[in-house]
């Protein structure tokens, strides 16, 4: 298997995150996919649990910031709502926009870490722009038409990614 589609971890959600493990690897930026990680792709509103996360995250110090592929207007009401900083159209897997975006903020590549719901656009844009990766089960089994076709290659890979890495840190994490 190709190691740009290998993640550094793999949870059953971002709501498993281990606080600490972020702190240890001294993450200062826990960027973020929206649909299917955050929340359901029509969920216009932010969940409490994802409320929660933000908090808990800037309670450490760790900044959420939205980086998704999804159109301005959905992802600009998310984030607005949710209070914080995003790129939408950010064109995973390329890393263009998204390093284009951290440099005009300031924020360096190696303070970052990155969590989304799929192989092929996320995973390997995580390991492209060179921070640790973070794959998470997709929050529900619906997606955007544009991701379905994705979707179906993104469950062969995951077989295969379970033959060399198991679901051990959700299961750490697991309740
Ligand atoms: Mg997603």
């Amino acid at each position: 298997m190709n190691k740009k589609l290998i993640p550094d971890c793999r949870l059953r959600s971002v709501y498993h995150l281990d606080f600490e493990w972020l702190t240890v690897n001294k993450i200062k930026y826990f960027l973020v996919d929206l649909d299917n990680t955050l929340d359901a792709y029509l969920t216009k509103i932010p969940s409490k649990k994802a409320t929660n996360l933000k908090h808990s995250l800037e309670a450490r110090g760790i900044t959420m910031i939205i980086i998704s592929n999804n159109r301005g207007n959905r992802v600009k009401t998310y984030a607005e709502a949710l209070g914080v900083r995003y790129l939408a159209h950010a064109k995973k897997p390329g890393t263009r926009h998204v390093r284009e975006f951290l440099r005009q903020n300031h924020i360096e590549v190696a303070t970052c870490i990155y969590a989304g719901d799929q192989i092929l656009s996320d995973v390997l844009f995580g390991n492209r722009l060179g921070v640790k990766t973070i794959l998470v089960e997709p929050l529900t089994p619906f997606d955007q038409p544009i991701t379905r076709f994705n979707r179906i290659y993104d469950r062969i890979l995951r077989k295969k990614l379970s033959k060399i890495m198991l679901l051990s840190e959700e299961e750490k994490y697991d309740e």
